[in-house]
């Protein structure tokens, strides 16, 4: 627990209100020893210019949520954060702040009681709070008011989340400007043993280069064997369910954005590839970023239509160029 977070909880109650949304405002704030970052849901601006408020993308709304423009624009490393947020997390920002390495989570006392949470109320018993309580993040709810906070989950002393496969990052002194031409080799060069995986290429502050790889997995702390438990709340073993709107799976493009977040790394654009072609949430996340290219294997792989639906969509509007590498 963090004194901070009544600030923090403070700063991003404070600019709630600005969100453009009509009537899901919810803001979050990011915060370190050092930094502050507060943020409300809205509409990525080339969006908005280019395809408009109410067309959907795929099977995802256009907006970009609060939790996750704090993240991708949180200029130290996500690793070790914390964040407060002024309603319940949904199930995809929830597997975003863990795979950011957030470790303390708190939500404002009052987001429980709106109607967007009752509507949400669920998914984010069944699905949020496992998916955060299994990265073991500590989570509480806060309320700012009678100041106190209360504890909704606290991790097993010396519980680590098993992470059997983590994003690969290493450093390329070899490289100064990657070319496409690296990063064919880099796919060539890489041995991995998931069929849909992805890599990119990342700038630090100084501009030394660094090479991203991840695989499509679990959430953080649902390693393979521990599949059975997230198989009992969700269809995770069949992601083709249309019915279904959210899973325990990261796929590739989501692990390379917030891996890259949590070692304050910036993923270079046209420089990332990945096999499997994007949800509709990531690639609104990826524009919301403010990525125009992407590099996809020549085979049309995806887990969900509404995947390749969100692409066209994208690509007809001329928000996003799609460069083919095998
Ligand atoms: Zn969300």
């Amino acid at each position: 627990m963090n004194s901070r977070a009544f600030d923090a909880m403070q700063s991003a109650v404070d600019i709630v209100l600005t969100s453009p949304h009509p009537d899901n405002k919810v803001a979050a704030s990011l915060f370190s020893e050092t930094t502050l970052l507060a943020q409300t849901n809205n509409w990525p601006q080339s969006i908005l210019d280019k395809i408009g408020k109410n067309t959907r993308i795929g099977d995802s709304s256009t907006t970009v949520h609060a939790e996750v423009n704090c993240l991708l624009n949180f200029p130290e490393r996500t690793d070790g954060a914390e964040i407060t947020i002024t309603d319940p997390c949904c199930p995809n920002c929830a597997k975003s702040i863990s795979e950011s390495g957030i470790k303390t989570v708190y939500i404002d006392h009052k987001g429980f009681m709106k109607d967007f949470a009752a509507r949400r109320g669920s998914e984010f018993k069944n699905m949020s709070l496992n998916i955060l309580a299994h990265a073991g993040i500590s989570i509480y709810e806060i309320n700012r008011k009678e100041k106190y906070i209360t504890a909704i989950h606290k991790p097993a002393q010396g519980y680590t989340p098993p992470e059997t496969n983590p994003i690969e990052v290493i450093e390329r002194p070899d490289l100064h400007s990657p070319t496409i031409d690296d990063l064919k080799t880099l796919i060539k060069n890489v041995r991995v043993k998931h069929p849909f995986w992805g890599c990119a290429f990342a700038a630090d502050k100084s501009g030394k280069i660094y090479s991203l790889v991840a695989s499509t997995h679990l959430a953080i702390g649902y390693s393979e064997d521990r599949a059975e438990e997230a198989d009992k709340l969700t269809e995770y073993k069949n992601p083709l369910n249309p019915e279904q709107k959210y899973n325990f799976i990261l796929t590739p493009l989501n692990r390379l954005m917030f891996g890259a977040t949590r070692h304050n790394l910036h993923l270079i654009d046209g420089m990332i590839w990945t096999s499997l072609i994007p949800t509709s949430r990531e690639l609104v996340n990826f524009i919301g970023a403010g990525y125009t290219q992407i590099a996809l294997g020549t085979r049309q792989v995806y887990l969900k239509e509404s995947s390749a639906e969100a692409l066209e969509t994208l690509k007809v509007a001329g928000l996003l160029e799609i460069i083919k590498v095998d």
